[in-house]
């Protein structure tokens, strides 16, 4: 079996490994044959599921998962679901594309809400805003575009000082930051567990399948797994940046593995010094900088590093991390992250996914770019509309195209000149 073919991680969730137990659902251990078959059961392949059930409920749809739920990808996220646009997608030169943009994804996170709101599981979804804040140069600079961009925008945010920071979350590390309310946080592993809980009855799941192979055969396609073929005449590719390895967007995606550390829970006496908010999430305003939460049973976590196309040791992960959270707040220095994992987020060069009909009856919506549970879930849901006929708004002119790419081994030189360089440019907020 070609293991690059799908994740596999060197460590456990630690989002899932807080959660009870949960038994998972069989594997694909014949061959099948249904309408419709979804690669990966993620926050796209989950939308796109139900959206299908609902558009065609006489339509055989099976969704096939290469990890469990909780444990893969969408289980090891920081858990931010942003209701407006990212940092990095924010431009206050366009304005009116943006407020679409906004307006799509805030609907979306609606739906979340409604589908987890009476769930058995405990998502901690809550709405606690986000942080923003910048240390150095670098950070200040996309600080003031990001500013520039609620203003445009008409967002409402709160500004800042070091002191305030430190009043609020307890940390000195910050020249300036912004607080702005769009934004939920959730514990990411038990959401995922959730959404997937909720899958209509018909739409059959199967966890521990990785599709190893995708072809063409009569009008519709075959998708190879260990121990069973599934014919289908639609395919719909949500496995993110693993979709290159079954043949689409071989020369747009790339797997970046990022990495998350989190402690046990603090003591009253560690937490009574942590500032006055005890629920919140902080985002990096360099693209190469850490992210910060306080999980609200009294945990911290710090989520840094980039690793290009493979996973880093556990030594530099677990010393670097170590570092930021030190950096951050030296009165920690005496604890120990519990939990240690990292995640694969499809990147593309400019930002934009793959998303839509790639070949004929095999839709794709791939290339996360690191913000894509309620991004995600919408575009899953929007690719449902397009296969089945409905009216869909243009998502490459809203949220970007993914861009071409250079073959190795120009594109990895490429990658670590740039994050070299953008390392030494960000490294005040690393
Ligand atoms: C450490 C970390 C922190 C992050 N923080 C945030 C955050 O706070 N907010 C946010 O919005 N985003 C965040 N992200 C990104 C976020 O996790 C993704 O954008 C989101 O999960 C994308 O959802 P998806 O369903 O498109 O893809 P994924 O979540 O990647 O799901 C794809 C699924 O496909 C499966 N799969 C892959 N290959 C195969 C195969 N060959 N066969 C079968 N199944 C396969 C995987 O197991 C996985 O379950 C973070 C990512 C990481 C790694």
């Amino acid at each position: 079996m070609n293991k690059s073919n799908f994740p596999n991680y060197q460590h456990r969730s630690g989002w899932n490994a807080l959660l009870p137990e949960r038994p998972a659902r069989a594997s694909l251990k014949q061959d099948i044959s249904i309408d419709v078959a979804i690669v990966g059961a993620g926050y796209t392949g989950l939308a796109a599921a139900k959206r299908w059930q609902e558009l065609a409920p006489g339509d055989a749809i099976a969704i096939i998962d290469s990890s469990e739920i909780g444990e893969g990808n969408p289980g090891r996220n920081s858990g931010f679901l942003l209701e407006i646009s990212l940092a990095n997608d924010a431009n206050p030169n366009e304005i009116s594309r943006m407020q679409r943009c906004n307006e799509l994804i805030a609907a979306s996170m609606q739906k979340i809400l409604r589908a987890v709101e009476n769930s058995a599981e405990n998502c901690q979804l809550k709405r606690r805003g986000t942080y923003r804040a910048a240390a150095g140069k670098a950070g200040m600079k996309a600080l003031q575009q990001y500013r520039s961009f609620l203003e445009a925008a008409n967002l409402p945010y709160e500004e800042l000082s070091r002191d305030d920071l430190a009043q609020r979350i307890g940390t000195q590390f910050y020249q300036r930051g912004l607080y702005s309310p769009h934004c939920y946080l959730a514990q990411p592993a038990a959401l995922i567990r959730s959404l997937a809980s909720q899958l209509p009855d018909d739409v059959q799941l199967y966890e521990n399948t990785a599709a190893l192979n995708l072809h063409q055969q009569g009008g519709g396609w075959i998708i190879e797994t260990a121990e069973g073929n599934i014919a289908a005449k639609k395919i719909v590719l949500a496995n993110n940046a693993f979709a290159k390895f079954l043949g689409i967007g071989k020369s747009q995606l790339v797997a970046m593995y990022t990495y998350a550390g989190m402690t046990p829970v603090l003591d009253q006496a560690l937490l009574d010094g942590l500032g006055t908010d005890e629920n919140w999430g902080l985002l990096p305003t360099h693209r190469l900088g850490s992210t910060l939460r306080r999980i609200e049973d009294g945990r911290l976590l710090v989520r840094s590093l980039y690793g290009y196309e493979k996973e880093i040791s556990h030594n530099k992960v677990a010393k670097e991390l170590k570092e930021n959270l030190d950096k951050r707040f030296p009165q920690l220095s005496n604890i120990h992250f519990e939990q240690i994992w990292g995640g694969a987020v499809g990147f593309t060069m400019n930002g934009g996914s793959i998303w839509g009909q790639v070949k004929p009856g095999l839709f794709a919506s791939c290339g996360c770019n690191g913000g894509g549970v309620v991004k995600g879930s919408l575009f899953g849901e929007l690719l449902a509309d397009l296969a089945n006929g409905q009216p869909v708004p243009n998502v490459a002119q809203l949220f970007g195209d993914a861009s071409w790419m250079p073959p190795e081994p120009f594109r990895a030189i490429g990658f670590q000149l740039i994050s070299r360089l953008q390392r030494f440019l960000g490294r005040a907020e690393i």
